[in-house]
């Protein structure tokens, strides 16, 4: 039987997560769902010197607010925990042990200095500095001292760190599930510290270990770790541990498509790279988010979801269900995907048309309680009414009220331009005209008013525009919005009229 499947997402809590960040834990959590399996948080907090206290709230808020919560990890214990790092240090120190037992590994006390020092010499004389099979028998180590001398300088307290011993001469063949095949020479590997002076375990032990020890199936994350793959297969060997399968995915790119999208991108670009507004503690600095930026969790994810991957089809809107369904990791690409702004936007946009507007309405409140305070007297049925007008338009719930503050209040001033063109000699009396016939409307919706104004139109020759540009005016202040006779229904007979009457006396403004 096939092991069971187990991903884990295992950020380090350095700072807010980037989206690339969410992007990765998508792509686990799908993978993970589609394959009854388990999505798992760990925390990979053993540098301590780049440790930020409210990161690890930042990233479990932010896979919630995705609609992607962990299956297990921190308060969620599965019988695998605990799930900081920082937790399980007791564990690591026995693993590196166990290799250099093994001659797998050896104790290194050179000290920084000294490796300074031969990294300044090799620059000099043009070349580079790898601790690694060619030099470590001639640096100050397990494997060039006696037996005698090391224990000597372990017993006093000698600092020492714990590396690994990369085996010579061999092609090594690693399995990528986006990538194929990529054969590495060993002889080009470093021989990577495992165990550092400070008696914490290096990422790259900490991380195998906590892979093996939590079962992981499937290591899906990042191409940045990819130069870290050859070193973390040899580590399983090292410890004949059955290896997972690896999936490295594609960088997310700049819109420019050069360099990596990094933490600085998005408030230097304009738009948030973050999932949810972070403010940094220590400088008060503040990072936009999707959230606060008013994207959709669905939204978002789906953007995420294309940056990397697409199913092959015409179709762009998944939801969560769809996208656990038609995800497939084989058919991530292997190049890194520009990220594009306008894009998600319109993702966004398609996301509020297919809410409900009676759910907008409720989403639109604190915005109109802004506006109009909280006494405004519009109920949620006329909200959802306007918002049902509006939202072809609109990308997001607050730009309701830019794009239709005139069904809450009436304008106070008309856009110059249109005033000028649009209210010529004649045309008071022309809305005077208007006035009479609307007052005859018995039932003031939108397809009678049409009819009867149309009418009044065709059969008096009039003109449409002359009627209408000065109509649309009236009401909204700018030749803008949608169908005029709806806006008429909403606002009401009273209110139409009022507005047409309140512009007659104060345009034209160019006779001013
Ligand atoms: N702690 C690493 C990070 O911050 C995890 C890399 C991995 O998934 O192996 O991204």
């Amino acid at each position: 039987m096939s092991r069971p499947i187990r991903v884990r997402f295992a950020p380090s809590p350095t700072g807010p997560l980037h989206m690339g960040g969410v992007r990765t834990a998508l792509f686990n959590y799908l993978f993970a769902k589609q394959n009854n399996g388990s999505f798992v948080l760990r925390i990979e907090d053993t540098d301590q010197n780049r440790y930020v206290a409210n990161a690890e709230e930042y990233i479990t808020d932010s896979l919630n607010w995705s609609g992607i919560p962990y299956d297990e990890g921190p308060g969620k214990d599965k019988g695998f925990g605990p799930y900081r790092q920082s937790e399980r240090k007791h564990i690591y120190k026995q693993y590196a042990n166990r290799l250099v037992d093994e001659g797998k590994a050896y104790y290194a006390f050179d000290t920084s200095e000294r490796l300074e020092f031969h990294r300044q010499d090799h620059q000099e004389k043009g070349k580079t500095f790898i601790y690694n099979w060619h030099n470590r028998e001639k640096l100050v180590n397990s494997l060039s001292l006696s037996v005698e001398e090391v224990n000597k300088r372990l017993d006093s307290g000698e600092k020492y760190v714990i590396r690994f011993k990369t085996p010579t001469d061999l092609k090594l063949e690693l399995q990528d599930q986006i990538r194929g095949k990529i054969i590495i020479d060993t002889n080009t590997l470093d021989d990577k510290i495992l165990f550092k002076s400070d008696g914490m375990p290096t990422y790259h032990l900490a991380n195998v270990v906590d892979d093996h020890l939590m079962e992981i199936s499937h290591v899906i994350r990042g191409e940045e770790w990819l130069p870290s793959l050859a070193l973390h297969v040899l580590l399983y060997k090292a410890f004949e541990w059955d290896t997972p399968e690896f999936a490295h995915l594609p960088l997310i790119l700049k819109p420019t498509g050069k360099g990596k999208l990094s933490k600085r991108d998005g408030d230097k670009l304009g738009f948030p790279v973050f999932p949810l507004s972070y403010t940094n503690e220590e400088t008060g600095e503040v990072s936009r988010g999707y959230r606060e930026d008013g994207y959709f969790p669905e939204a978002f994810i789906n953007m995420l979801a294309f940056l990397g991957w697409n199913p092959g089809t015409e179709q762009e809107l998944f939801s969560l269900e769809e996208l656990i369904n038609a995800f497939d990791i084989q058919k991530v690409g292997k190049s890194g995907s520009k990220f594009d702004v306008e894009k998600t936007k319109w993702f966004q946009h398609q996301y509020l048309v297919h809410t409900d507007s009676t759910s907008l309405a409720v989403a639109f409140v604190p915005e109109l309680e802004n506006h109009l305070g909280e006494n405004h007297g519009f109920d949620q049925d006329y909200v959802a009414r306007v918002i049902d007008l509006l939202k072809e338009r609109a990308t997001f719930v607050r730009d309701f009220w830019e794009l239709g503050d005139y069904f809450f209040i009436p304008p106070d001033n008309y856009d110059a331009k249109a005033s000028k063109k649009g209210w010529k000699d004649g045309t008071d009396s022309l809305m005077e005209d208007l006035i009479k016939i609307l007052r005859e409307v018995k039932d003031f919706s939108s397809k009678n008013i049409e009819d009867q104004v149309k009418n009044w139109i065709t059969s008096n020759e009039i003109g449409f525009g002359k009627v209408m540009q000065p109509f649309r005016l009236s009401l909204v202040g700018a030749l803008k919005g949608p169908h005029i006779f709806d806006i008429c229904e909403l606002i009401g007979k009273e209110e139409t009229i009022s507005r047409i009457r309140t512009a007659v006396d104060k345009l034209p403004l160019s006779a001013t």
